[in-house]
């Protein structure tokens, strides 16, 4: 029997609820691994992939940030968008991230500069969440 319940959810839909022998998140101060018998927390997440591993399969997601709670071996995250990596769509990520470079190049202001970081780091990590899943790069120990 897995370990954890896992429900991903943002704002507009319910992501993903399953079960998973370990997750791993992108937590605000880097990597968070989370296996059963885990202490409760809430931790704040960024702009990155998401691991989940149930036996052998392991499943990628992209997460723009957001938070997450673990306790009593139920994983829930609220993210402000989060993908699977096979609904990704890579042309509009790709391109998203070439506006992003763009306005970076052209912007002055601190928020233009903070708006355009935010959607590069969105796009990037939609891209290396198709590429971790393209080459199940690096697999959930
Ligand atoms: P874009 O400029 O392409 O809209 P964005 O980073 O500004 O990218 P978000 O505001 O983060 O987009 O997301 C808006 C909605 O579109 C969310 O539901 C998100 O899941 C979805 N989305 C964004 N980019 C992609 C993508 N490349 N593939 C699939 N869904 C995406």
């Amino acid at each position: 029997m897995a370990a954890l319940a896992v429900d991903i959810m943002t704002p507009e839909r319910r992501v993903l609820q399953t079960q998973a022998d370990s997750v791993v998140l992108p937590a605000a101060d880097g990597e968070l691994g989370i296996l059963s018998h885990h202490a409760p927390l809430v931790a704040q997440l960024h702009a990155g992939q998401i691991r989940l591993r149930l036996g052998d399969k392991v499943e990628y997601f992209a997460v723009s940030g957001g938070f997450v709670e673990v306790q009593n071996n139920r994983v829930t995250v609220m993210a402000e968008t989060a993908e699977m990596a096979q609904e990704i769509d890579v042309e509009r990520a790709r391109q998203a991230a070439e506006r992003a470079k763009a306005e970076l190049r052209a912007s002055s202001g601190t928020v233009d500069i903070a708006q355009a970081q935010a959607a590069l780091l969105r796009a990037l990590a939609r891209l290396r969440a198709v590429e971790a899943a393209r080459t199940r790069r690096p697999s959930i120990r």
